[in-house]
């Protein structure tokens, strides 16, 4: 057996373009390079391959292809849909999300309370859960739109998307979902859902970087965020990006086709992983609901280590993880949806996140667990927090928890 060059746990960050999604878009990348909007024959071969690849990813979410507005990213889907609710009713200036968000919520939620917008960021449980009721007690009547993710990228907790939609319906306000997570890990039919908008990211599903889409239900008023020539029915200035589209289409197929095998395989691997860590290293703690939550990730605490030692150590093995935080390496802010839930600092900056995913193997699980036990205890073993530390007998755990919680707040403030 071949030693890999590297062990992928980071799937909820960014997943391997599939072999068969480079096939197809490979044509349109040598030969098929016009622009799908041209009047003559070569380019409307083209737009033939765009309006196939459109039909394919309305599929997967059981949409019609009218309603598949092909973007750059995940980003810009979610930011055009609350964009497109506030611009349709100048009236209402309210909006409600969540405060487990991806960031492309959370800064957007924050940006538009500077325009003068109010945003209601909802709580979760400490579980990462969300509490119907206070979904219905946000809406107001200047309510423009509620936006919710389908399942969080960090914890993989999913939220109740249909049970919210109908909350929604009932009081007449739009409603948003960001799916990016879910193709492939959970069966995605936007009627059944009842949403308004749903955003999707190609590259979270095997296929490239810089393209996603936006679901606009059939009838739904619709304000362009990028405004420029017609393309998209007029909903999404810019030459598409053919190939990527092209490669978003067949993965969209393979995700129909991988949905077993994510939630059999996958989800077995990473529950053996979950498992083996949580009975074999002490002082650990799942975070997030157990379920309903995706099939590939695990977010686990180590006390008493710092996550992103213990991802350096990791990356010295060749293994993938990440934080639970979107933030960059160094900096001392947890992650804002870890401290949503209630976690105390030293907690959630002692979280990692292992994200699975179809090409993942027994084998690789076996490396990681060959591994991780190693760091985690060299890690403690200089770790003034350790209460197991033959050094730290008669130590005062809590004490130290709450200077160390101290210092962390300091430096923080320092930082900002
Ligand atoms: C990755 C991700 C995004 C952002 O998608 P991009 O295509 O990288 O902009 C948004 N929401 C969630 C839940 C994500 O995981």
């Amino acid at each position: 057996m071949s030693e890999k060059k590297f062990y992928y746990f980071d799937n909820n960050a960014t997943t391997q373009v599939a072999p068969e999604v480079i096939e197809a878009m490979l044509p349109y990348l040598r030969d098929l390079w016009g622009n799908p909007s041209s009047a003559y024959k070569f380019a409307n071969e083209i737009h033939k391959g765009v309006e196939k690849a459109r039909e394919k990813v309305a599929a997967l979410i059981n949409a019609d292809p009218k309603e598949v507005v092909f973007t750059s990213c995940g980003t810009e889907s979610n930011n055009a849909a609350i964009h497109s609710a506030l611009a349709t009713q100048p009236n209402k200036r309210h909006l409600v999300t969540t405060a487990v968000e991806h960031s492309a919520n959370i800064n957007y939620g924050e940006y538009l309370q500077k325009q003068g917008y109010e945003v209601t960021y909802l709580p979760v449980d400490s579980e990462g859960l969300l509490d119907l009721k206070e979904v219905e007690r946000a809406i107001r009547p200047d309510t423009a739109m509620v936006s919710v993710m389908y399942a969080n990228n960090e914890t993989g907790v999913v939220f109740p998307i249909k049970e919210i939609a109908a909350i929604c319906k009932a009081k007449g306000v739009l409603c948003h979902t960001d799916a990016v997570q879910v193709p492939g890990k959970l069966k995605l039919d936007v009627r059944d859902l009842g949403v308004d908008f749903l955003s999707l990211s190609a590259h979270k599903l095997h296929a490239p970087k810089g393209v996603g889409m936006l679901y606009v239900k059939r009838r739904t008023k619709f304000q362009p965020y990028i405004i420029g020539g017609h393309q998209e029915r007029g909903r999404r200035g810019g030459t598409e990006n053919v190939a990527s589209i092209i490669g978003f289409g067949r993965a969209a197929e393979l995700a129909m086709e991988r949905l077993q095998e994510e939630n059999t395989r996958v989800r077995a691997l990473r529950d053996r992983l979950e498992n083996t860590i949580l009975t074999t290293i002490p002082h650990t703690f799942r975070n997030g609901a157990r379920e309903p939550r995706l099939p590939n990730t695990c977010n686990i605490a180590f006390d008493f280590v710092e996550a992103e030692a213990v991802l350096l150590l990791l990356d010295q093995v060749n293994i993938c993880a990440s934080s639970g935080s979107a933030c960059t390496t160094g900096s001392l802010d947890p992650s804002h949806v870890l401290m949503a839930m209630g976690l105390s600092p030293m907690r959630a900056r002692g979280s990692v996140r292992f994200s699975l995913g179809i090409y993942n193997t027994e084998e690789d699980v076996d490396y990681l667990l060959r591994h991780l036990p190693g760091i985690i205890k060299k890690l403690r073993d200089i770790s003034p927090l350790n209460p197991d530390h033959p050094d730290n007998v008669n130590y005062d755990v809590e004490a130290a928890r709450v200077k160390h919680e101290q210092d962390l707040a300091e430096a923080m403030s320092k930082e900002s």
